[in-house]
């Protein structure tokens, strides 16, 4: 299975692709986790550019993020598929990735958009926190850890993402509106394309995804 999963920031991607990642026994692919994965390393280059990037709310350069995701294409893993989550976020990476599909010769099983209007996004992303140490997502009413500020999978502390702050989610919103929402017609039109309403509960967006794909039986 081949997907990307796309929507808003703070739409419900990233825990709708971390079920959709063990349900299909394939690689959860989320070009935001792997930069802020580099940003401890002071030593690496790519993940302190990558930071001021992130940090300001905008898009780390597409020479950048496409290189990393070709890379993370020739691993292994990928072989038995991958979910994509916050890539392609602009048509440069959208034309990017279908070449890197062609070179590899693989299709698209599964494009989807997960809506919800900005309101319910800038709610959603204030009360975020996510794991440290795993980055698993919790949100302060919606999502609670069994324990305050903990997390269940691994006790690692659950911090609130800075950028995740209101002013840099506004920004953030802003470059997605602008930038991202048009990759949303670079697929609409294939069959492989299901738009999705993310206002309900993160089990409603589940069970919507998965009649989709044709996985609720
Ligand atoms: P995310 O975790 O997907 O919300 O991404 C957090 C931040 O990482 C974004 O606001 C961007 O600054 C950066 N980022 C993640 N994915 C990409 C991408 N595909 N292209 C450019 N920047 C990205």
């Amino acid at each position: 299975m081949r997907i990307i999963l796309m929507g808003p920031p703070g739409v419900g991607k990233g825990t709708e692709a971390e079920y959709l990642s063990q349900h299909f026994q394939i690689p959860h692919i989320s070009t935001g986790n792997m930069f802020r994965a580099m940003f401890d390393d002071p030593d690496n280059k790519i993940g302190q550019i990558a930071k001021a990037y992130i940090g300001r709310g905008e898009l780390v350069p597409d020479d950048i993020t496409n290189e990393l995701v070709l890379e993370r294409l020739s691993e292994a893993d990928v072989e038995k598929g991958f979910l994509f989550d916050g890539y392609p976020r602009n048509i440069n990476q959208a034309e990017a990735l279908d070449q890197m599909l062609e070179q590899f010769d693989w299709r698209l099983d599964a494009v989807i958009n997960i809506i919800a209007p900005d309101e319910m996004i800038v709610d959603r992303l204030a009360g975020r926190r996510v794991c440290k140490v795993c980055g698993k997502i919790y949100h302060v009413t919606n999502r609670k850890p069994k324990v305050e500020g903990v997390c269940d999978r691994d006790g690692g502390k659950l911090i609130q993402r800075t950028d995740d702050m209101e002013e840099t989610v506004m920004r953030r919103l802003r470059i997605y509106n602008s930038q991202t929402a048009p990759v949303i017609g670079y697929y609409q039109h294939s069959d492989a394309f299901y738009a999705i309403d993310g206002t309900g509960t993160i089990k409603n967006t589940n069970n919507a995804v998965m009649k989709a794909l044709g996985e609720d039986k």
